[in-house]
């Protein structure tokens, strides 16, 4: 495509050194046999019992004091050993047998790195029959890929693929993953060249807000869809119905699936809600600041935790970046101290409890949404100062929450 070569060209020079291309994940339905489903799941059962025996091993490592010396490699090295022993597992691609034993690494590694900052972490668990979900070929052409709408795994056969939208870049890995309402494969891409948006010349601070989801130094309102609570009440049916069944029965995985169907729709209410409103924001604004807010921490006040989770306001901050890096803007974080104290007007500091949601200031006299006064706190803070941290780039990394 020459037109949008000569736009990033353009763009170049004010985006500067930054990067012309991103890393993404392409999502797609599959569309398998009833012979090629239980062959994916053959594939999961034999991954889920080599991750919880080589968790087995490494916590009998652990127990002679090795734990932490264990590497992955340690684990690979025995592969045909265990293929020569266990047959079954010849049915596996080799390769996907070497990233079952990865997430064990990293799940170890992650493990160790919570004993260390001297958090109270819980034995890496192993996983049962419905807490593993997914496959991967960790090298793209090797064992998996795509021809005309295609899909070839090895070992598993040629499935086709709902192409809603076309694969850009180049792909490296390929999962394959079992959710509520069927299978879908994900590419993750490297070297997608972004799709840099016209300058606006125009540049905002956003706040979260408590009633509503986020507020714009504008003024501009985005409201909260609460998708879960509305649901809460279908959510919970099911998942009385769930209980009231006997479990491991044919009738309990029923519900179960019923009820994962149920999620899994809030889910991506949420999700789209996200995207739509992330893209509104960055085809409106070449930069937008936010604060650098520990969201985690937040979701431990109880008052606030229903809201915050609803809102999802983490995952929307990674979608936010990752539209901003896509379209070439700028998402940057600012320090979130005294943003909603302080007056947007004069800089005066009027402290005020949570419950107070209008900002009066005794001595400019300006009155005004608390949120709002926020938001253009944020939007100054970030034009004051290089202060600001950009957070496109390596928004998934740092704001991805473990709480949502
Ligand atoms: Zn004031």
């Amino acid at each position: 495509m020459p037109d949008t070569f000569r736009y990033s060209t353009y763009q170049a020079e004010w985006i500067g050194m930054e990067q012309q291309s991103v890393r993404t994940t392409y999502h797609y339905k599959l569309m398998p046999t009833p012979e090629q489903v239980r062959a994916m799941e053959t594939v999961l059962l034999r991954c889920r019992s080599l991750y919880n025996c080589a968790l087995e091993q490494r916590k009998t490592w652990w127990g002679r004091g090795q734990g932490i010396g264990a590497t992955y490699y340690q684990q690979a090295n025995e592969l045909p050993d265990l293929k020569a022993d266990c047959p079954d597992y010849r049915e596996v691609h080799s390769q996907v047998l070497q990233d079952v034993l990865r997430r064990v690494e990293k799940t170890y590694q992650a493990f160790f790195r919570r004993v260390t900052t001297g958090e109270t972490p819980g034995y890496p668990r192993f996983q049962g029959k419905n807490r593993y979900h997914s496959f991967t070929y960790p090298q793209y052409g090797n064992g998996a890929v795509v021809d005309g709408g295609i899909l070839s795994l090895s070992k598993i056969g040629r499935i086709p693929i709902r192409l809603h939208r076309l694969l850009q870049g180049t792909p490296k890995m390929v999962t394959i993953s079992r959710v509520a309402d069927g299978w879908y494969v994900s590419f993750s891409c490297a070297e997608v060249p972004i799709q840099p948006l016209p300058r606006t010349g125009r540049e905002t601070g956003i706040d979260v807000g408590l009633k509503v989801f986020l507020i714009t130094a504008d003024g501009d309102i985005v409201d909260n869809p609460r998708h879960h609570r509305k649901a809460e009440q279908g959510l919970k049916k099911a998942q009385r119905c769930v209980s009231r069944r006997k479990k491991g029965s044919k009738r309990w995985w029923k519900a179960v699936g019923r009820c994962a169907k149920k999620y899994q729709k809030v889910k991506r209410q949420r999700s789209d809600f996200h995207h739509k409103t992330a893209l509104t924001l960055v085809r409106a604004y070449d930069t937008i600041y936010l604060e650098d807010l520990q969201v985690r921490n937040m979701v431990r006040n109880h008052h606030l935790a229903k809201s915050i989770s609803d809102a999802g306001w983490a995952a929307f901050r990674t979608i936010l970046a990752y539209k901003a890096e896509w379209a070439g803007r700028r998402v940057m974080a600012v320090p979130a101290q005294f943003t909603s104290q302080d007056c947007s007007g004069c800089g005066e500091r009027v402290s005020k409890s949570l419950s107070v949601r209008t900002h009066v200031c005794p001595s400019c006299g300006l009155v005004m949404d608390r949120d709002e006064n926020a938001a253009l706190n944020i939007l100054a803070s970030g034009r004051a100062g290089p202060s600001g941290v950009n957070v496109a780039g390596c928004g998934e990394r740092r704001l991805r929450s473990p709480a949502l």
